[in-house]
């Protein structure tokens, strides 16, 4: 790592110096030094390593608080536990922030009194970005985004490729050369988005929700312009590229003139979008809603109709972090699989409480900790295992992935399906 400049330094102690951000300031103040959240992190959880217990991840940045803005820091460093921004401390902050957490906020959810710990790793993250030492992976995931409108930098024409050839499989599996998918119609009632992760490796999950719009009746569209759902910069901690990817799913939603905003299966997009976008550009959005609530309602509404029989196979869910703890969003996909199966089991923990499939906080787009990785899958792994399941469903993209790769690497035998995939393959289609 390159000797870092005072400079940049000082751009990194800003996160710190903002007093207007009394959240932050309270939570830096905040803990208390019981070790209850040591157990409730998947990191500490399969190494052992005291550097991984979240306080510890919080002292990384609440030490550079104290030595900076409180005067015992400034003149007793020693004595109240402060530390300098030095070239050690900031590796071990670009190793333990970023490389070490998957932003699930599982310890926030059992901290005594109440720390947001993700909220202060996200400000350390943000100090890093700062001093310009995002990762590069992970910064060039977000370039590729502000660049070329998403993340895989997927061109328009490999885009409308894609969507023309899943418009030809969803017309010859319903027998209907009217089954359409709709791109760039204004004035539909649902603007759709999409994980890029779908054009380029899993497009049948984009023919499968168009098989539930198709059944449902839906009046939706895509846009060429703009469908990523992620916006991986509330990873990498940088604003600034927030606001720019947060605007533009608001000015396509204008542009489009649609009436909703339906978030695709990701757990960190919904949240960037849903809770986080209306912060970043400073006014709110118009409707937003994720696409598991959508197929729950469309089920209520009886405009969905599944036949059990079509699910053989024993599921279980794996809840993502961001859509169920940290987005709400925890009944609905229960519900919705009561619809489509008799045979479906939890996981232990589950819901609220469930343990991240550890590719969350931007960590599968960072392959120099993939072995890392890897080895605190192996909590979910066991979880899996013990359902006895065959197919593990998760409403998020980004889980399939790495959920795809334990399964692979822990040799489970078990699909894993997204949750319009699962739903599609169980649907019963109304005559037309
Ligand atoms: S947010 Fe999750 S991964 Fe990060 S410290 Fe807390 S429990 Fe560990
Ligand atoms: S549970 Fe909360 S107060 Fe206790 S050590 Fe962890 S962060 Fe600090």
């Amino acid at each position: 790592m390159e000797k870092i400049s005072k400079e940049k330094i000082q751009a990194g102690l800003e996160v710190i110096k903002n007093l207007r951000d009394s959240k932050l300031i309270t939570h830096l103040n905040s803990c208390v030094r019981c070790g209850l959240c040591a157990d409730t992190c998947l990191y500490y959880l399969s190494t052992k390593d005291e550097r991984m217990i979240p306080a510890a991840k919080v002292d990384l940045v609440s030490s550079i608080y104290r030595r900076y803005q409180t005067l015992t820091g400034r003149i007793a460093p020693a004595l109240s536990g402060a530390r300098s921004m030095d070239d050690e401390h900031i590796r071990e902050m670009v190793d333990l922030l970023y490389g070490a957490c998957t932003m699930c906020g599982r310890c926030v959810k059992h901290c005594s009194i109440g720390v947001d710990i993700e909220y202060v790793i996200r400000a350390g993250r943000e100090m890093l970005a700062r001093m310009d030492h995002v990762p590069e992976s992970l910064q060039a995931t977000v370039d590729a985004a502000l660049e070329t409108g998403n993340n895989m930098a997927i061109s328009e024409e490999d885009f409308l490729d894609t969507l023309e050839w899943m418009e030809e499989e969803l017309q010859d599996e319903l027998d209907d050369p009217g089954a359409r998918i709709p791109i760039n119609e204004k004035g539909k009632k649902i603007l759709y988005t999409l994980n890029p992760r779908e054009p380029k490796f899993f497009p049948l999950s984009i023919s499968a929700m168009a098989k539930i719009f198709y059944a449902a009746g839906e009046s939706w569209t895509l846009s060429t312009r703009m469908y990523d759902v992620t916006n991986y910069a509330y990873f990498s901690g940088k604003p600034e590229h927030n606001r720019i990817i947060a605007q533009r799913m608001y000015d396509e939603m204008e542009a489009m003139e649609a009436e909703k905003l339906v978030l695709a299966e990701c757990g960190h997009g919904s949240r960037a979008s849903r809770w986080e976008g209306p912060n970043y550009i400073g006014r709110p959005y118009p409707e937003t809603l994720s696409s598991i609530e959508l197929m729950a309602d469309y089920f209520r509404q009886g405009r969905l109709r599944a036949d059990k029989a079509l699910t053989p196979e024993r599921l279980t869910l794996h809840d993502p972090c961001n859509l169920v703890r940290s987005g709400g969003v925890i009944d609905e996909q229960r519900y919705i699989l009561s619809h489509v199966s008799d045979d479906f089991v939890e996981m232990h923990p589950h819901g609220v409480d469930n343990f991240c499939c550890g590719g969350g906080g931007g960590q599968l787009a960072m392959g120099e900790y993939n072995d890392r990785r890897m080895k605190i899958a192996e909590i979910k792994a066991k979880q899996i295992r013990k359902t006895g399941a065959t197919v593990v469903v998760s409403p998020c993209h980004n889980c399939v992935d790495q959920l795809s790769q334990i399964n692979f690497t822990y040799k489970l035998n078990v699909q894993i399906k997204t949750m319009a995939e699962v739903v599609a393959d169980a649907l019963v289609i109304p005559e037309r």
